[in-house]
């Protein structure tokens, strides 16, 4: 009988990490869940922790971390909403750096596999578009979304050094906005805003004039891609974008989101935040190459999901 796989997962209470864990799990897979809980919750994994082959982990990774026997690594940790990574935007670097740095390290330590959750931010505000993996990006050094485009510009960087310098095994996803059930309605981020804000009655915030755009990915569709990635071969490094290429204007997501909910919210206009990219949408062509990967739930059918989601959670707590 094949050895059971030991998959580390750092950030693995927080959004994208507790599905990644939960279907890691399914696979057969003995899974470390490792978080410091800044933007996790125990309450995500709460299901996970009563399966025999999960471990949980309270563990800042700006501390290097020892483990024993780790295939796989996925690095997640890091906040990823704006209005948390720029809380403490000192502390957000050090996890992208110095997390990195510790997590390559324990990689190396293992001859363990790594792949690395960076992001379509490496991009900034970009004029190419759609973005592909060979554009250097248009990024601000200095500004207030600098701690993490620029950690995680960083955290690239580390990952081909250690991967040309000491052979570590590394992969790296660039993911582009991605939403589904288990974020938590205080995340920032603005699928989950204008869905809590729809189901509550609450006034919709516009940042701006709504007229950027995101191209906006369920969850689901990107745990697909990043199994895949883990499992191709040593040569294949990445960057791979991870993405939908359906792009809205966030006016148009908070008139469908109106829709969905059948709210009777208003939409009201906030100052839009400095350095907010304008454009972005993934030119998937290298996954789908590489991976045989493309995402498959469109816009609709995942917001369903997730109003359904913070409805029945609206409902546990009444
Ligand atoms: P999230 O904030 O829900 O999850 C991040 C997790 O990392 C949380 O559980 C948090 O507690 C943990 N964490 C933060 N700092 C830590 C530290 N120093 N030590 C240990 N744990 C720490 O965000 P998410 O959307 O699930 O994002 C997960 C990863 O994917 C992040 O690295 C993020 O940059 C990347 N990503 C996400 C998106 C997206 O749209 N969701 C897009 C691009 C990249
Ligand atoms: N946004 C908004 N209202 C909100 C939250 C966000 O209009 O309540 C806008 C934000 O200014 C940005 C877009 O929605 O233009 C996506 O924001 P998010 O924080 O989800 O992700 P990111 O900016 O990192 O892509």
């Amino acid at each position: 009988m094949e050895a059971r796989k030991r998959v580390l997962v750092t950030g693995g209470a927080g959004f994208i990490g507790t599905h990644l864990c939960a279907r890691l799990l399914k696979e057969g897979c003995h899974v470390i869940c490792l978080d410091n809980l800044f933007t996790g919750s125990e309450k995500n994994i709460t299901l996970l922790k009563s399966h025999p082959h999960f471990e949980f982990v309270f563990h800042d990774v700006i501390s290097p971390y020892e483990a024993e026997d780790i295939d796989e690594i996925y690095n997640l940790a890091c906040p990823a909403s704006p209005v948390h990574y720029q809380y403490d935007a000192i502390k957000t670097i050090k996890t992208a750096v110095m997390g990195v740095i510790n997590m390559l390290d324990l990689a190396r330590r293992n001859g363990a596999k790594i792949l690395q959750a960076s992001t379509s931010e490496v991009y900034g505000d970009p004029v190419i578009h759609p973005q592909t993996e060979n554009y250097w990006g248009n990024v601000n050094p200095i500004g207030i979304r600098s701690c993490y485009d620029e950690g995680k510009r960083c955290g690239e960087t580390l990952c081909m050094d250690y991967y040309r310098q000491n052979g570590v095994r590394i992969k790296i996803v660039r993911i582009f906005n991605t939403y589904g059930p288990y974020m938590l309605p205080n995340d920032g981020r603005v699928v989950s805003n204008f869905i809590v804000q729809a189901l509550q009655g609450k006034p919709i915030t516009i940042y701006g004039s709504g007229k950027q755009t995101r191209s906006f990915q369920y969850v689901d569709d990107l745990i697909e891609g990043m199994i895949r990635m883990m499992d191709t071969g040593d040569d294949f490094t990445g960057p791979v974008n991870l993405g939908n290429p359906g792009e809205f204007t966030i006016l148009e997501l908070a008139h469908k989101i109106i829709e969905l909910t059948g709210s009777g919210s208003e939409i009201i206009f906030k100052p839009l935040p400095h350095d907010d990219p304008k454009q972005r949408r993934p030119d998937i062509t290298l996954a789908k190459q590489h991976l045989g990967w493309s995402p498959g739930i469109p816009l609709e059918e995942g917001l369903m999901h997730v109003i359904d989601y913070f409805k029945e959670q609206n409902n546990r707590q009444e």
